[in-house]
């Protein structure tokens, strides 16, 4: 599948467009990390799924990084295949298709590391050296209205628990199942938005 415009997916072949992005674009470096973006968010739901956390988390910990191939989905901008921005890109994306607790999982997964690097002293420590790095061009820790703000979103311990998934899927050789063994419950996490 080519790139199509954004309007040309829609509730019945977003899932299967996922799937082949995690196909023909997965195996592209996670940058300075030791895995790949897919394997990055593979390991992610992996954790999630063992521990029996919610499909929402998992779903939103599958898809955290989908904001890295924005060029897929049609209708942005040369720019947006930057890391930039990459978290508000794929809210952008699945917000048409997902529950909001899930596109909040992805909106705000940046914010969550500022978060608890602001709250939690223990958590900064345990960042990678990419993490740390990025944190400065992304703000650095929040300020105290910063931390209220976040907390005022209903959805902020869900943020919280997929941030948490993130940092710890960066294992350079963990087996995990592929997209498609996840496929069912991301097409049940669509389908619970249908009008
Ligand atoms: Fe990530």
């Amino acid at each position: 599948m080519s790139a199509p415009d954004l309007a040309a997916l829609n509730h019945d072949n977003i899932v299967a467009y996922i799937g082949d992005i995690f196909e023909r674009r997965g195996n592209e470096e996670y940058l300075g990390e030791p895995v790949t973006i897919a394997a990055h968010m593979l390991q992610g739901a992996t954790f999630a799924e063992h521990r029996g956390q919610s499909e929402a988390i998992i779903v939103a910990a599958l898809l955290h990084d989908i904001g890295h191939f924005t060029s897929e989905f049609g209708s942005f901008t040369m720019d947006d295949t930057e890391d930039r921005f990459h978290e508000e890109a794929g809210a952008r994306i699945l917000g048409a298709f997902f529950p909001e607790a899930i596109v909040d999982c992805v909106k705000y997964h940046v914010a969550a590391k500022r978060y608890l690097c602001a709250s939690r002293p223990a958590y900064f420590d345990q960042l990678s050296a990419a993490s740390v790095h990025s944190l400065k061009l992304q703000g650095g820790p929040m300020s105290a209205d910063e931390v209220a703000e976040f907390e005022a979103n209903p959805n902020h311990s869900l943020i919280v628990e997929v941030r948490l998934l993130d940092d710890e899927g960066k294992l350079p050789d963990m087996e995990t199942p592929d997209f498609w063994h996840f496929a069912p419950m991301v097409q049940a996490q669509v389908d619970a938005t249908r009008v």
